[in-house]
């Protein structure tokens, strides 16, 4: 009779013979390929002991699929090796969506090599080979590892330091014991291993034919230019065909709406090299369009109680000691440039100078809630690596906000904020939302200022705004910025991608910094709460993402051309005209195509701009003193009277209409 040992199963107590595994546990249920033992994953194979909490980890979930993607990133290491065998293996971490490896080999990868690979990596799914963990020894691992340099130099860096040596070496050597996991085919013989700390599949097979290998692209060891250039290639895995087929159609249609293509083919903006790396200029159409989003922005702040204000690019850089932006995120500002006897910075933030607007005279407890808002220029010296058409640049202008406020209004002003960016995105086509709650990480208390009870405060205020909303609340603990905890408004684009968007942060740190005071009613000194919001976040990114958004099709009111006129022959050109001309003077912006083109031809150039409202005119029109509208769908409408036809348009523009 074998001994019973009891175990902690998703909140159930169960009863089980000493030595099950958690694949024995959870026999059946193809869709877990790995456990979480006593908060750590574990293999299926992992053997369970007495007293143990198990849960299972379904591929579907955010960790069962990094399990899945990064146990592809060995099938494509074993396919390139049998390939390829001198090929040496760096390290190989699951990513968003997919998983990468770095290989060290005398010639990059060909499309037809990555095409190739697949074919071997699909036999070698298709063999069922098992992931098998052997424990092994420093020196043991080095003996056996001898031929793989990158695998030895990580052994080296074993323990808390390789976190930071290589970005996901952790993968390989992140315990305190090392593993290699064995690939076994059906009948027991090695095919091949790898040092890993695991876990992984049970089974090469769990992949079926969801995989594909994506591209290749050079990269440098630990991620240093001094280092040995190698080979990275990315590829994803996911639970199914079909869930790979979905992904592929995802990204196709992200590359149709990639806002760089879409913003040279509409003319709106570009990246001169003259200028440097990600600092945009905005093209006349470009500038409409950033134009109509500045002054409904602006003028929605207006009615919502805050003040338009403005401040300088650059400033002396005592202000930045005084926020303490200085000397910490040094790194992330353009270096200073010194004259009459100082330093001068371009600023990466508006905060500190929006204080010196509070700070300029006497406050009252009257003055309060004190709302400053402007259109504020910043530059921040990101990586060119990272430098990503619009939505990382080094020059960008945020549509920023601060809220003074007395630490009993602060609740009422967050929840006020909250609803106005809510309104704000809505009004400009984003319906679909969740927030994100970012609070401190109570591991690392000295990263952050502020007593306990500062933070226990904030924090409760932000998440009770937050449920109030209604919308899905994320928590992300240890995400908020140094001095105090923030709410993230999370937006799903027209193809489902999220776009962080605005942000509302509380601070209990610049006030103090920069002594902020008001007089209370009973005539004490008071430090008010500041909360910093961005709406957009900056409006050169949020410029990006609607392009997306609406792959260049813009609704009427932001479109840069409302109405296109295009007449079906030369000789209806001056009647076109003269319509066009009244719809102007109804403030609505329009074009002719007056080229040498064909009426065929000038449609199709029409369409392309993604204009909302294209007018023909014809023989008949021009008889009856009509226009004829030609639609985004293709759709037609003809003899339409030109005042309908301009109360058509001008309404649409009104209602802020997704035509
Ligand atoms: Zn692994
Ligand atoms: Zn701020």
């Amino acid at each position: 009779m074998s001994a019973q040992i009891t175990l902690h199963v998703a909140g159930d107590e169960r009863s089980v013979a000493a030595q099950t595994t958690a694949a024995e546990l959870f026999e059946g249920r193809r869709e877990v390929i790995v456990a979480r033992v006593n908060g750590e994953l574990r293999d299926l194979a992992h053997v369970l002991a007495d007293g143990d909490v198990v849960e299972p980890v379904d591929m579907h979930s955010e960790d069962g699929l990094s399990v899945l993607r990064h146990s592809c990133a060995h099938v494509l290491a074993q396919a390139v090796q049998q390939v390829n065998p001198r090929a040496k293996l760096g390290i190989g971490p699951p990513i968003r969506d997919g998983f990468y490896y770095d290989f060290d080999v005398a010639e990059p990868f060909t499309p037809e090599d990555l095409k190739a690979l697949e074919k071997v990596m699909q036999r070698i799914i298709n063999e069922g080979q098992t992931f098998v963990r052997r424990e092994v020894s420093d020196e043991d691992a080095l003996a056996e590892l001898a031929a793989e340099p990158y695998k030895c130099e990580l052994i080296s860096l074993k323990g808390a330091a390789s976190e930071d040596a290589a970005e996901g070496a952790s993968v390989e050597v992140g315990g305190a014991q090392l593993t290699i996991y064995d690939n076994l085919r059906r009948d027991g013989s090695r095919a091949w291993g790898d040092l890993c700390r695991g876990p992984h599949i049970p089974t090469t097979k769990l992949l079926g034919n969801a995989f594909k290998v994506m591209r290749s692209a050079a990269a440098y060891w630990r991620g240093d230019q001094a280092n040995q250039q190698l080979q990275r290639v990315y590829g994803t895995a996911w639970p199914s065909k079909d869930e790979l087929t979905a992904y592929l159609n995802r990204l196709a249609e992200a590359e149709k709406r990639d806002h760089r293509k879409l913003g040279v083919e509409l003319d709106l903006f570009s990246f001169p090299d003259e200028l440097g790396s990600g600092l945009v200029v905005f093209h006349p159409k470009g500038g409409v369009v950033k134009r109509e989003m500045e002054d409904y922005v602006r003028r929605r702040h207006i009615e919502e109680g805050f003040d338009y204000v403005g401040t300088p690019h650059i400033t002396k850089e005592g202000l930045y000691h005084t926020s303490g932006h200085l000397p910490y995120f040094a790194d992330t500002m353009f270096p200073p440039m010194e004259f009459e006897g100082s330093n001068y910075y371009v600023k990466p933030m508006n905060c500190p100078m929006h204080n010196l607007i509070y700070r300029s005279r006497g406050r009252s407890y009257r003055d309060l809630p004190m709302r400053l808002f402007e259109f504020g220029s910043v530059y921040r010296y990101e990586k060119s690596g990272v430098i990503h058409g619009l939505t990382r640049v080094r020059g960008l202008t945020q549509d920023d906000s601060h809220s003074y406020v007395t630490k009993e209004q602060a609740p009422a002003e967050i929840a006020h904020l909250l609803h106005f960016v809510l309104s704000l995105l809505r009004d400009f086509g984003l319906t679909d939302f969740y927030l994100e709650l970012s609070t401190r990480d109570d591991k690392k208390k000295d990263k952050f200022v502020g007593s306990d009870e500062d933070w226990a405060e904030a924090t409760s205020i932000l998440q009770e705004v937050a449920l109030a909303s209604g919308l899905e609340l994320v928590p992300d603990p240890g995400g908020a910025a140094y001095y105090g905890p923030k709410i993230s408004v999370q937006a799903r684009d027209a193809i489902g991608r999220t776009w962080q968007m605005s942000t509302i942060q509380y601070d209990f740190n610049q006030p103090a910094r920069f002594g902020l005071e008001y007089q209370a009613a009973d005539g004490s000194r008071q430090q008010p709460v500041m909360i910093h919001s961005a709406k957009f976040g900056s409006l050169e990114r949020f410029f990006g993402v609607l392009v997306e958004h609406y792959a260049g099709a813009f609704p009427v009111w932001l479109s840069p051309v409302q109405v296109l006129g295009v007449p079906v022959a030369e000789e209806f050109e001056p009647y076109l005209r003269g319509v066009l001309d009244q719809f102007a003077a109804a403030g609505i912006r329009v074009e002719l195509d007056g080229s040498d083109d064909r009426f065929p031809k000038k449609i199709r150039n029409a369409s392309k701009s993604k204009s909302p409202y294209i007018l023909i005119a014809g023989g008949e029109d021009q008889a009856a003193g009509t226009i004829s509208f030609r639609h985004r769908d293709g759709s037609q409408e003809n003899g339409v009277s030109i005042e309908d036809a301009i109360t058509k348009v001008r309404s649409a523009i009104d209602a802020k209409a997704q035509v």
